[in-house]
């Protein structure tokens, strides 16, 4: 399998997905972020930036984000009636400043409703084997949509924070609609011969990208 795709479609023609350690290069964005973990988000341009998202409503501009275990976050939706994406990064320490409360904004700034926004969090490192430090438990107890049932203990008495369950809460905060959730669930150091995982020990990423797709112009025939 070469691309994976969300488990819902917004309205409108776009092409989105999460690449695999199988994908073809060629289907690929072009890598225009420096991601630092932090919340910065931009309009996509062919100007290279320092952060961790971007959005576009340009037909045919393909956009993502490169994880290894992170969170790769896919946005879409209409805004005053004109289509949205997004793709943001997430690991804990992004997840935790809110990167997708502020892509959530943007929208919102632009028009859309939050209850209209379809979303989807790709494959990344999930509960079963993200054990961290107390700190990034205390980081992501800093958001108001924390609930303890994020956190659990392992095996060896370490905790493992669940990054899909944090966004999610994040997203239900923010009003998005589950129904419009198409997430998928799978983890990237369980499935290391389909995804790359930094925990592994991969230097290699895949993407979450996303392109709004252009409509055939009507032809006005004269006659
Ligand atoms: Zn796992």
């Amino acid at each position: 399998m070469t691309t994976i795709l969300p488990t819902v479609q917004p309205p409108f023609p776009i092409a989105w997905g999460f690449s695999t350690r199988h994908s073809d290069a060629s289907q690929l964005p072009v890598r225009m972020l420096s991601q630092v973990h932090g919340c910065a988000i931009w309009e996509a341009s062919d100007t290279p930036r320092e952060g961790d998202g971007h959005w576009t409503q340009e037909f045919g501009r393909r956009i993502g984000v490169r994880v290894a275990d992170c969170v790769p976050i896919l946005l879409a939706g209409l805004a005053y009636g004109a289509p949205w994406v997004a793709a943001l990064h997430a690991g804990w320490r992004g997840a935790s400043k809110g990167i997708l409360r502020r892509g959530i904004e943007k929208f919102l700034e632009l028009g859309g409703h939050s209850h209209d926004l379809y979303f989807a969090f790709g494959p990344c490192i999930q509960a079963c084997h993200f054990e961290v430090g107390p700190e990034v438990i205390e980081a992501a107890k800093n958001d108001a949509a924390w609930r303890d049932d994020l956190a659990t203990i392992g095996p060896c008495g370490k905790p493992r924070l669940d990054l899909h369950g944090l966004l999610r809460a994040q997203a239900t905060d923010m009003g998005l609609d589950p129904q419009k959730d198409g997430s998928v669930k799978r983890c990237t150091l369980c499935e290391r011969d389909i995804f790359y995982s930094y925990r592994g020990g991969d230097s290699g990423r895949q993407w979450g990208w996303v392109e709004i797709i252009a409509l055939p112009l009507n032809i006005s025939v004269v006659t």
